[in-house]
């Protein structure tokens, strides 16, 4: 026990991690895993075959292999503080009686399928221009989206609001309700890439009162 410091110890293989750099974004994009943080250091695979777990009651989960991690989180999964990071996971109050439990699993998961930390890039975009896969995984917003306010650096496909007041998060929001704003299992893949096209060619005004209105 002479080695037990109040601590976890969870088993993480002997892991390296992917070569080369990530391929996936940069720093400063997307969210951490742990804290949401927008403050991405770190990125984090895991191998597929092992990313499945069960919650305390059995509940079937699978983590995504990718994930972004803050400097702080970083730092707290590396001193194997997973009480800390389970608790920046849970909400507060916790949303049911064993969620921090739940959490505390995940991260045992997590550990035994992380493949190890890759450093993030620095962003080289164009002032504006953010990867499309920070917000959204449909993959064919890029094909519609204007030709002058879209960009691939380094591979990276990137866009920029089309509205000079609105970012990126707020251009996403019009999208999608506009695109589902009747019955969303009712709007086929062509009706939705065709209204998402429509949205993206309106004018600014247009956008700002159909937002307006969805508060
Ligand atoms: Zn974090």
């Amino acid at each position: 026990m002479a080695e037990f410091e109040g601590r976890q110890t969870y088993f993480r293989p002997e892991v390296s991690p992917p070569d080369g750099p990530s391929p996936l974004g940069r720093r400063g994009y997307g969210s951490c895993t742990f804290c949401h943080s927008s403050d991405t250091v770190w990125q984090h695979d895991l191998n597929a075959s092992l990313c499945r777990f069960r919650t305390m009651f059995g509940k079937g989960k699978v983590w995504s292999t990718s994930h972004k991690v803050c400097d702080r989180c970083e730092h707290l999964y590396n001193a194997s503080e997973y009480a800390a990071l389970a608790r920046l996971q849970t909400t507060n109050p916790p949303s049911y009686d064993d969620e921090l439990a739940d959490h505390l699993i995940g991260l045992a998961a997590f550990c035994r399928a992380d493949r190890g930390p890759r450093e993030l890039e620095q962003p080289d975009f164009p002032p504006g221009f953010e990867p499309w896969e920070e917000y959204t995984g449909a993959d064919f917003v890029f094909g519609v989206w204007p030709e002058e306010r879209r960009a691939v650096v380094d591979g990276v496909e990137l866009v920029a609001s089309p509205w000079p007041s609105l970012d990126l998060t707020a251009v996403f929001r019009v999208l999608w309700t506009w695109a589902e704003r009747d019955k969303p299992d009712e709007v086929t893949a062509t009706l939705m890439i065709a209204r998402v096209a429509e949205v993206l060619a309106w004018p600014e005004t247009n956008a700002l009162s159909w937002l307006a209105e969805q508060r």
